[in-house]
């Protein structure tokens, strides 16, 4: 990749760039329900060092809005002000360790999964079905079949906005469903995850068994962004969401799954703002009937149009 074409005020002109930095990119390309309007600037760096100088160099103001696959974002259709740090496949690194494995956030969950497998280890077979990036499993505590990502990890690499590195403790952080406590100017560069020895077949066939349970109960191969809310405690999103008889109900081209009450599908051509309409009115209507207030999974970031 070339140096930056575009003139950006908020970097010296000093800084040699190594990645590409785009204006007004659609979010839309970059999210898993493909809706989302304009990131004001876009930066995706050649690799770790790189990373570390344009974050040095940027105004202290600026704000920062780090990407990973985009699975777990509705990204508003007015598109996001600063800077989208979009490090999919860039901090890709995977090494086997003593006591595991140590993967970039970067990498895909589920290349981090089959790569465990193929070394004859287990534990980190559940994140194979999860469509994100290990950056993003970190920040979501993303889990599923009762397993989930800080159960696994023992220490993380992170950046902060001065272009800074770290090493911490699992201890470091609280960790919950789907929930840790990373401070807001403070980014996931790597983990080191333990896992215990398996036969490589095993392992295997286990991934394979996880993907067929999820295909069976998962709109799989449509837009969304999977689970909308958070299950509320001892009961399910999408048992409450089905019992108000919403399923299949649509605002535009947002529909709730006739498969999973707790998936909202974009059907071709939603927006946006379609979304987030339909994810308000499943709110209210279970909250009505069934006197739960569910809380979002999902975040949603940017400007409304
Ligand atoms: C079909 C489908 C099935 C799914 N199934 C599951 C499931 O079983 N279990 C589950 O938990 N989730 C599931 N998800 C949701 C989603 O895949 C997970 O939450 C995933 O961990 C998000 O990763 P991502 O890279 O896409 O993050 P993004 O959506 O890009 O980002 C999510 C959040 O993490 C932040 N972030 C991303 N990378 C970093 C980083 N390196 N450092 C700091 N912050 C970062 C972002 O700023 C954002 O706030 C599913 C989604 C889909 C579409």
């Amino acid at each position: 990749m070339g140096a930056a074409l575009i003139n950006f005020s908020c970097l010296s002109d000093e800084l040699v760039m190594k990645g590409k930095l785009l204006s007004s990119e659609p979010m839309a390309a970059h999210t898993s329900w493909r809706v989302g309007g304009p990131a004001d600037n876009y930066y995706v760096p050649v690799d770790l060092e790189d990373l570390s100088m344009f974050l040095a160099e940027l105004c202290v103001d600026e704000q920062i809005f780090w990407l990973g696959l985009g699975s777990n974002i509705l990204v508003r259709d007015g598109g996001i002000r600063g800077t989208v740090i979009a490090a999919k496949g860039v901090l890709n690194e995977m090494v086997m360790k003593a006591l595991g494995m140590k993967v970039g956030a970067g990498l895909t969950c589920a290349k981090a999964a089959r790569f465990s497998a193929r070394n004859g280890k287990s534990g980190a077979e559940f994140l194979a079905g999860i469509p994100g990036t290990i950056g993003g499993a970190l920040t979501m505590n993303a889990g599923a079949f009762g397993s989930e990502m800080w159960n696994i990890v023992s220490s993380v690499e992170t950046i902060n906005r001065q272009g800074e590195l770290r090493v911490r403790s699992a201890a470091d952080f609280e960790t919950s469903y789907r929930f840790v406590n990373i401070a807001n100017d403070e980014w996931f560069i790597s983990a080191n995850l333990i896992l215990a020895d398996e036969d490589i077949g095993e392992a295997r066939f286990n991934i394979r068994e996880l993907l067929a349970q999820r295909a069976a109960s998962q709109p799989i191969g449509e837009l969304s962004c999977g689970s909308v809310f958070r299950n509320p405690e001892g009961d399910f999103a999408a048992r409450l969401i089905e019992s108000c008889g919403l399923k299949g109900m649509s605002i535009g081209a947002a529909k709730v799954s006739e498969k999973h009450a707790n998936f909202i599908i974009n059907s071709g051509s939603a927006n946006a703002a379609d979304i987030e309409e339909l994810i308000l009115h499943i709110k209210k209507v279970v909250l009505e009937q069934c006197q739960v207030d569910l809380q979002t999974e999902v975040r949603i970031v940017g400007e409304a149009l």
